[in-house]
């Protein structure tokens, strides 16, 4: 089974928030939030693409930094979303840098922030290097509802949450995955290569007709290629939720949200016992986040953002979520 991304926590479970999803095929990633990025590499940072960031609380935010500093010198954009409030931050971030070696002949590279209030993205501004990160307001493209970005292979969805304060949650769906059944593959007698990435491309985006370049067989339409060759089921979904209150309304969010997600990627931060701390700071404890699993009928769950008060009995809060995930009781 061949996924579209690989995702994986950036730090480990007591530290900064964040999810570094890596596209198998494209050196292209995406991530959501920009805590500490100490981990990723240059490589890894210079492949990102789009970052999503549920709110500017400083451990969500801090590596703003990081990112900006290795994709200053590649050309193309950087996508960055956040709630309301959002490019005013990156503007006043960008504003505390001295810009006196660059001009309109710099590389030409360009930070582009969308804000999203309640349930779309309702303001975007754009910062070029080449003048200097001064903003400009930008067009705001039209989606679909909770639609974050709409691309051939998937989309990105958000929900805005309240934690006192809006804090947005994510979730990446595949269009269709589409995997080569490679016994088909052989005996037809057709070459791997990045031929097959274009056919995959194609079928996900419903496109039936185009022409493939086929290495030792030459041109053939995508009709002429054996249908068995693919094989076409439903996309990977991988769901990111932080920094939340426990209240209904966040709860049916985040139930649409994650809904029947392969991946959860949720807050643990405090254990059930301490649940009026976890109320009043509005976060999860462990049992709400494994409760939200199991009610949003997630397949695998991963939690994080735990309170470092349980240092000295770190599994405690993995152990209570995959209790509350587990139990055989009707919801
Ligand atoms: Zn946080
Ligand atoms: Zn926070």
């Amino acid at each position: 089974m061949s996924w579209l991304v690989q995702p994986r926590l950036v730090n480990g479970p007591f530290d900064d928030p964040g999810l570094y999803l890596d596209f198998r095929f494209g050196r292209r990633a995406i991530l959501f939030d920009l805590g500490d990025l100490a981990p990723l590499s240059s490589r890894e940072l210079m492949r990102v693409s789009h970052a999503f960031v549920s709110h500017t609380h400083v451990d969500h935010f801090a590596g703003f930094d990081q990112l900006l500093r290795v994709c200053l010198h590649r050309p193309g954009p950087l996508h960055l979303l956040g709630p309301p409030g959002f490019i005013d931050r990156v503007d006043h971030r960008l504003q505390g840098f001295t810009w006196n070696l660059i001009d309109e002949t710099s590389v030409d590279f360009q930070i582009h922030v969308g804000e999203f209030w309640e349930d779309r993205i309702a303001r975007k501004a754009v910062f070029p290097a080449r003048q200097v990160f001064m903003r400009q307001d930008a067009e705001i493209s039209d989606l679909p509802q909770h639609v974050v970005l709409s691309e051939d292979d998937f989309h990105i969805e958000a929900v805005s949450l309240d934690h006192g304060i809006p804090s947005l949650a994510f979730a990446l769906r595949e269009t269709q995955r589409v995997n080569v059944r490679r016994g088909v593959l052989e005996r037809l007698g057709f070459p791997k290569g990045p031929w097959l990435n274009r056919a995959k491309s194609l079928i996900r985006a419903g496109t039936g007709d185009a022409d493939l370049d086929i290495p030792g067989i030459g041109q053939i339409s995508l009709r002429d290629v054996p249908e068995k060759l693919f094989f076409v089921g439903p996309g990977q979904s991988i769901a990111y939720v932080t920094d939340t209150a426990f209240s209904e309304e966040n709860r049916d969010k985040i139930l649409f949200l994650a809904r029947d997600a392969d991946q959860l990627f949720i807050e643990a931060v405090f254990l059930e016992r301490d649940h009026q701390l976890a109320a009043d700071s509005r976060h999860l404890t462990a049992f709400q986040a494994g409760l939200l699993a199991r009610k949003a009928r997630v397949r695998d769950l991963n939690v994080f953002h735990h309170s470092a008060r349980y240092l000295n009995e770190p599994t405690a809060l993995r152990h209570e979520a995959f209790w509350a995930f587990e139990q055989e009781a009707p919801l």
